[in-house]
């Protein structure tokens, strides 16, 4: 269906990123639409209690987060269309936005599509996310105190998660799928170095074990075929993030991981179009930066559509 009237602001996303950016341009009087996609919410939907975002002294789970945020920013007047992006044309003005079942069209775009955790792709490992299963240490290590946790991964990322994993676990168990790290050496030896961490080499996952909550894994060795069962409490899948960008493909600026190009502060290689969030974020990655670049975003939208005047 089209809809022919042009839209001040669209904002591709519903995590903390868009949804800030939503609140502030709302308030801002630019009555932004909300594309919020069928993951609406993004990573924190699937995180339980979140501890470290400022203002909830006894934490919050974190679909109740997504939920609150959602409200404030239809408060202040932000319409939401729950469905996904399929397609945008930058290369035109206003710019054309494609959903499910839409044409819309915009002056300006905040894109806050975020980064998906790339997971192992197994039945009971789907079962089982957000049920010990996670792919955020920052968020969720602190609920393995003292429990035996194990980290998938050989890069970066894993070494990330099995450091401060270190400091809460009672053992933290690296499995990678070949016999050296990708991580960068300086990681690698401190990682090494925990007393807690241990690694297992040439190995992947088969089969995550537990019914409504992890309780082990059945290990392959890839060299030797052989089959084992560990028992762990936590299990933290460090395989690297995807950003959410293929629908931007050839229409702006990506960098070789497929992450949005940054400009400059929270704009793209295209005039009027802005990010915010993961989609262009390869090291923090936190609901708090999140939603100060969805803030960024949405005073630089009202600086842009200023001039436009
Ligand atoms: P990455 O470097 O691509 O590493 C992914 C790891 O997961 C690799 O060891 C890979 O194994 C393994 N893997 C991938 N798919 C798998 C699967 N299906 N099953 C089992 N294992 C699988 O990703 P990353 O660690 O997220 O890092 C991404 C980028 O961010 C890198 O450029 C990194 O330097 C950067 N980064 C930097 C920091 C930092 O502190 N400076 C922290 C995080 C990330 P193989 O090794 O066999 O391919």
């Amino acid at each position: 269906m089209e809809n022919t009237q042009t839209e001040k602001l669209i904002i591709v996303g519903s995590g903390p990123a868009g949804l800030t950016a939503a609140i502030y341009a709302a308030r801002g009087n630019l009555s932004p639409l909300v594309i919020s996609g069928r993951e609406a919410g993004g990573q924190l939907m699937l995180t339980t209690d979140v501890d470290d975002f400022p203002g909830f002294e006894e934490g919050i789970q974190g679909p109740d987060l997504m939920a609150r945020m959602r409200k404030q920013a239809e408060r202040f007047g932000t319409r939401f269309i729950n469905e996904d992006v399929v397609s945008v044309d930058l290369k035109i003005k206003p710019f054309v936005i494609k959903t499910e079942s839409l044409i819309l069209y915009s002056d300006s775009l905040i894109l806050a599509t975020g980064a998906s955790a790339m997971w192992l792709g197994l039945p009971s490992e789907k079962r089982l996310i957000g049920k010990g299963i996670s792919s955020c240490a920052v968020c969720d290590g602190f609920f393995f105190k003292d429990k035996r946790i194990m980290v998938v991964g050989g890069g970066d990322t894993a070494m990330r998660e099995a450091q401060h994993l270190s400091k809460y676990g009672k053992t933290v168990t690296v499995v990678h799928r070949r016999d050296s790290l990708r991580a960068q050496p300086a990681l690698q030896e401190l990682v090494k170095s925990k007393e807690n961490v241990s690694f297992i080499w040439d190995s992947v996952i088969e089969e995550v074990l537990g019914e409504d909550k992890v309780t082990g894994v059945k290990l392959k060795n890839i060299k030797t075929g052989q089959i084992s069962q560990v028992e762990i409490e936590g299990l933290f899948i460090a395989i690297g993030h995807k950003p959410n960008t293929d629908f931007l493909k050839g229409q702006l600026k990506l960098d070789e991981r497929g992450y949005i190009a940054v400009n400059d502060e929270t704009k793209t290689s295209v005039d009027g179009v802005f990010f915010a969030g993961d989609v262009a974020d390869k090291r923090y990655k936190q609901a708090v930066t999140a939603a100060g670049t969805g803030t960024k975003a949405a005073l630089d939208v009202e600086e842009y559509l200023e001039k436009l005047r």
